[in-house]
């Protein structure tokens, strides 16, 4: 079986994607996942949330990929007790302790590696096996070859992205902490946990400055202009067969903090050609061709708007920072 999951970054994309055959739908806790609350869920509406994807015979995962500090350490165990109690099918995480906690102290529940656990070979896939993954997700840049590799010679479940960077760059996706240098905003919660605005690792958002316009220069001399740090991913289809022909048993939509409306018609088109490549030996992609290029093209300006308003916010945090001599 292959499991679908899509986004639910508000309860109507959450409901939407269930609707548009998503077999499961992520959402973040409020505090405790890598996006800014807007796009993170209270208790009260998880439960609804729970509920609802079981009487349509679905599941509802859990995001709690931040970082926890010792002191929310018994926060975190309890939350996901709680979760998991209301129905919540799995859980992903980035803190290797915390997963081998959730393992031990909940082991009926699926333990997914978020992208923060930052596998790059087969060795860190078979060790976070080891602590309690039921599935691991692999970052974009791995070759087909590499995912049919690592499938069969761990035997965990390999869960991957429906979009990817162009380049095969070395940026880890998930460890990351530019952001952070830009924001020392710090709260608590009203359950007693961090917030720090500006690290999504602590609960914050990220300011995504790698898309800034950044300039090196070295001892009075330019050396790079306007550059931005990381390329952007887009969504993918082509490769998608030999992807579930090398193992690949779980697909994440992405989209967490993109409107309603897109995230719908990319879980639908995922949906219609997954069904399509599961159920005949030569799956005919073209007819998904020009749906996907208007998806790609919609993501893009999405992005960008949400990738001006938050360098905005770190230039602006930068602006009034002291300066390093
Ligand atoms: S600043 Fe860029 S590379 Fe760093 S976490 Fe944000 S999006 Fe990723």
């Amino acid at each position: 079986m292959v499991l679908m999951m899509a986004p639910g970054g508000t309860e109507e994309m959450a409901r939407a994607v269930l609707a548009e055959g998503a077999d499961a739908v992520y959402i973040g806790v409020m505090g405790w996942s890598r996006r800014g609350a807007v796009f993170e869920m209270s208790d009260e509406q998880i439960r609804r949330l729970i509920d609802h994807a079981a009487a349509m015979g679905k599941e509802v995962r859990i995001v709690v990929n931040t970082m926890p500090s010792s002191t929310e350490v018994p926060m975190f165990i309890e939350r996901v007790r709680q979760y998991a109690g209301w129905g919540a099918a799995g859980f992903m995480v980035s803190d290797i302790g915390c997963m081998r906690l959730l393992r031990d102290q909940v082991p009926e529940a699926q333990v997914h590696t978020s992208v923060g656990c930052g596998i790059t070979n087969v060795e860190d896939v078979r060790f976070l096996a080891e602590q309690g993954a039921t599935y691991v997700v692999l970052p974009y840049r791995l070759s087909v070859r590499e995912i049919a590799e690592i499938r069969a010679t761990t035997g965990v479940g390999i869960e991957v992205f429906l979009f990817k960077t162009p380049s095969g760059g070395k940026i880890c996706p998930g460890k990351c902490m530019m952001s952070s240098y830009f924001s020392f905003k710090r709260e608590l919660d009203e359950h007693g946990k961090d917030l720090f605005h500006g690290s999504a690792g602590r609960g914050g958002d990220c300011l995504r400055v790698c898309q800034s316009h950044w300039r090196l220069n070295a001892g009075g001399v330019s050396l790079l202009e306007d550059m931005t740090i990381k390329s952007n991913p887009a969504l993918w289809l082509e490769e998608l067969p030999a992807y579930l022909g090398a193992g690949v048993n779980c697909l994440k939509v992405p989209g967490r903090d993109r409107s309603v409306e897109l995230v719908r018609d990319i879980t639908r088109l995922y949906r219609r050609a997954v069904d399509l490549i599961l159920s005949t030996d030569n799956p005919n992609l073209s007819p998904f061709a020009e749906p996907l290029a208007t998806c790609r093209e919609r993501w893009r300006t999405e992005r960008g708007r949400r990738d001006v308003r938050l360098i905005g916010q770190a230039e602006q945090i930068a602006r009034v920072m002291p300066k390093v001599a």
